[in-house]
């Protein structure tokens, strides 16, 4: 299928082959049409799936012919964070190339005069986080009664994020006539309520995410007693080239507060990043991991979905995911762009089923490493300082994270 076979405009369908979008995604395929009818879609897809023109295109082709007023939009994409909200508007910019079509992006953090002012000469699309929407509405700066296409992006991030409340009070302004989307990542028992309290006889789509893994990606699975976790990590982290980038995955987001201070006490250049942070902080975290501030980046699955730090070369699984695709997700950050990339997993007796599970969807066994944890005491002196990356690196280190495992007896695989 084309997108011009799926319903879009040629100037449309030209504009994203331009982009390099040769055929649509499987999400594409499916909630492109459903759209364009007008249809409400619940759709579970996660990021990279290209979620975000499947609901980005036919909002475009929705609106395209109505006109920009001031202070009255024509569609509304509500994100949970900033960087989303940043990205979907990108988005816009590449797809919408040549038009005159308007979007705005009002995010909290950004100078709001500044967003009344676009506003005011009149915007089609408003892509907002909800808290920076509803000032905006509150002060008398937008008006909501012209909305037709309101799409909800990772509403399973939304509500781990606590925003449900102020979308609530949003979809309280919107008028009842509208056509409304919904993307999420998982579709749990509460993401169905909130989609029966906005939608009417949604079109659910479930596209999974690629089980495939790359083969960049050299991974392992260490068994390891939860009480002895720790101390691994520590080792594998010591014997890590100690400049590069390091992604710890743990299930729970009180674990990743907890873990990121133990790491830090034991002289580790280490941060959490969870849910439960502000968007100031999230935002701070994540740019300081980018600019290499800092080595390590201790987070959960919500918090680092939508994370785009190149260079990663070891993520750890401190935890078995609870969803097996969710593997395939957290070892994908790194192995990116034909580069090569770690990925560990430590598994304790209860998790062996799970395991089982990954390996069954990822359709290869995993291979079990050893790691000398008698050897650890003698190395427990901290052999990095919390200064990030501008320290001098031993020239030993500099090498193949891979063969410098192996030449420090970590793994014998
Ligand atoms: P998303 O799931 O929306 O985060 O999209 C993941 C990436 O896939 C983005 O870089 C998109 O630009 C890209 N993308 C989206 N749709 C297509 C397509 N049909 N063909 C190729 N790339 C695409």
């Amino acid at each position: 299928m084309s997108f011009s076979e799926i319903g879009l405009t040629s100037e449309l369908a030209e504009t994203v082959a331009k982009l390099g979008y040769d055929c649509p995604t499987p999400i594409q395929n499916t909630a492109i049409p459903l759209a364009l009818q007008g249809k409400d879609i619940l759709a579970c897809a996660q990021t990279g799936t290209g979620k975000t023109a499947a609901f980005l295109l036919p909002t475009i082709e929705i609106i395209k012919h109505s006109r920009s007023r001031h202070r009255l939009p024509s569609a509304v994409i509500l994100a949970p964070t900033r960087e989303l909200a940043t990205q979907v508007y990108d988005n816009f910019l590449s797809y919408t190339a040549g038009t005159n079509l308007k979007a705005i992006s009002v995010v909290g953090g950004e100078i709001i005069s500044i967003q009344e002012r676009i506003l005011k000469k009149g915007v089609d699309i408003l892509i907002a986080t909800p808290g920076r929407l509803i000032d905006l509405f509150e002060r008398g700066k937008l008006i909501l009664t012209n909305v037709k296409v309101v799409v909800i992006d990772e509403a399973d991030r939304m509500l781990d994020m606590g925003f449900m409340p102020e979308v609530d009070k949003i979809f309280s302004f919107l008028p009842r006539l509208r056509q409304t989307l919904m993307f999420s990542a998982t579709i749990s028992p509460e993401i169905k309520r909130i989609s029966q309290s906005y939608q009417i006889l949604p079109c659910e789509i479930k596209i999974s995410r690629s089980a495939k893994t790359a083969e960049t990606i050299e991974q392992s699975v260490f068994y390891v007693e939860e009480m002895q976790k720790r101390v691994a990590l520590r080792k594998v982290l010591r014997s890590h080239p100690s400049v590069e980038p390091t992604v710890i995955f743990c299930n729970k987001k009180k674990d990743v507060d907890i873990l990121a201070k133990s790491l830090q006490r034991h002289g580790f250049s280490a941060q959490a990043l969870h849910g439960d942070m502000d968007q100031r902080s999230r935002n701070e975290t994540l740019e300081n991991f980018r600019k290499g501030n800092y080595r390590i980046l201790v987070t959960t699955d919500v918090a680092a979905r939508g994370i785009d730090v190149s260079g990663i070369t070891l993520v750890i699984n401190f935890d078995v995911p609870v969803h097996e695709e969710d593997y395939v997700h957290r070892i994908g950050r790194t192995g990116r762009a034909g580069k090569n990339g770690v990925a560990i997993m430590f598994v304790t007796k209860g998790e062996t089923k799970k395991l089982k599970r990954i390996e069954s969807l990822i359709k290869q066994d995993i291979k079990e490493i050893q790691i000398d944890l008698n050897e650890i005491m003698e190395e427990e002196e901290p052999t990095e300082k919390v200064v990030g990356f501008g320290k001098i690196i031993p020239p030993f280190m500099l090498i193949d994270p891979l063969k410098f495992l192996a030449q420090r007896s970590l793994i014998k695989a």
